[in-house]
Parts: structure tokens; C-alpha cells; sequence
């Protein structure tokens, strides 16, 4: 980051930016001037001026400034993020869905329940996604949606569980 133009930086006259084209800018007539002068920093010895990262218009004001208001700000941030946002969504309603079959299904106590495969497609349950996987002693894995899981069992019947008292479920006092 640069700093600031003050009254000794002098010396560099090129205007170098890597948005505007190259101009030729003499630092003691800007600043009689005072024009252009808030938008400039230094960086290297070389005075670039500092544009919005989203509007792409000249900052004016604190050297740290990146945005020309919060709209600028705000509009550059939902455009960052909107990129990945649709397919977390998507993953993530995935996994409430199959976390809301389990639950529906396994009525009896943790794993007394069994259902068949079948039984879970045929609600749209969707084996590729889980939260995570726990591993028995006994060579068994259970595959969890949140605190919803199930055991892959022999003759394509599933085995449901609740995990109880998860480590992640904060404890109620
Ligand atoms: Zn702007």
C-alpha cells in the first residue's frame, strides 16, 4: 500500500495507473491546483491513483479507501460472493432434504429402524451427499446428513440412526 502525497514527494511525474492510459502529471502543479491530489498515493515512487473496484471511478480521500461509499462497497461484495453462492445453496438444501427422509423415516428409537434403498430413492434421497462419515471399531461406517445417519446393511437395507449429544450441538444448561 502506498501513502499519501505530502509536499517532498516530488521527483516521479509519471502518472502510472493500471486502469487509466499512462499521463504525464506534475506533482507540484496538482497540488497548487489541489486537483487530483486526494485520489493520489505512492507506491514504489511511482503516483497511482486509486479507482473503485467497483464503479472503476476515481477515490477521493483516505489513502486505504477501496469503494466510493457503502452502495459501492456493498454492490462489489453480493457480486463476489454471487458467484458460488447458487451451487452452496444447492448442496446444502441436498442435504437438509436428505436429512428431512431420515428423520421422517426413523420414527423408532436410533437404529432399530430399517428401510430399503429403494425406500429412500424413491424419496429422493440422494446418496453422494453427506456431512460426514463415522467409522466404527467393527470395520462399520455410518454416513451422517447433520445429526441424521444410516448404516448400509446387507441386502440393500439401510439402517437408521440419530447421533445424540453431537459433539457440534451445544449443550443446554
Ligand atoms: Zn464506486
Amino acid at each position: 500500500m502506498g501513502k499519501t502525497i505530502n509536499a517532498r514527494d516530488r521527483g516521479s511525474t509519471m502518472h502510472k495507473c493500471n486502469v487509466c492510459k499512462p499521463l504525464p502529471f506534475d506533482v507540484q502543479k496538482g497540488r497548487k491546483k489541489g486537483n487530483g491530489q486526494k485520489s493520489l498515493f505512492l507506491v514504489e515512487g511511482i503516483f497511482m491513483e486509486r479507482h473503485c473496484l467497483f464503479c472503476n471511478k476515481p477515490i477521493e480521500g483516505r489513502s486505504d479507501k477501496k469503494f466510493c461509499d457503502d452502495y459501492c462497497r456493498s454492490s462489489y461484495n453480493y457480486n463476489k460472493n454471487a458467484g458460488h453462492a447458487p451451487l452452496v445453496r444447492k448442496i446444502v438444501s441436498i442435504l437438509k432434504k436428505n436429512r428431512k427422509i431420515i428423520k421422517e423415516l426413523n420414527q423408532g428409537t436410533s437404529g432399530t429402524t430399517k428401510v430399503s434403498r429403494e425406500e429412500l430413492l424413491a424419496k429422493g434421497f440422494d446418496f453422494d451427499y453427506y456431512t460426514n462419515i463415522y467409522h466404527t471399531r467393527a470395520g462399520d461406517a455410518y454416513f451422517f446428513c447433520f445429526e441424521m445417519g444410516y448404516l448400509k446393511l446387507d441386502n440393500e437395507k439401510i439402517l437408521l440412526v440419530v447421533k445424540d449429544n453431537h459433539p457440534l450441538q451445544e449443550r443446554e444448561t
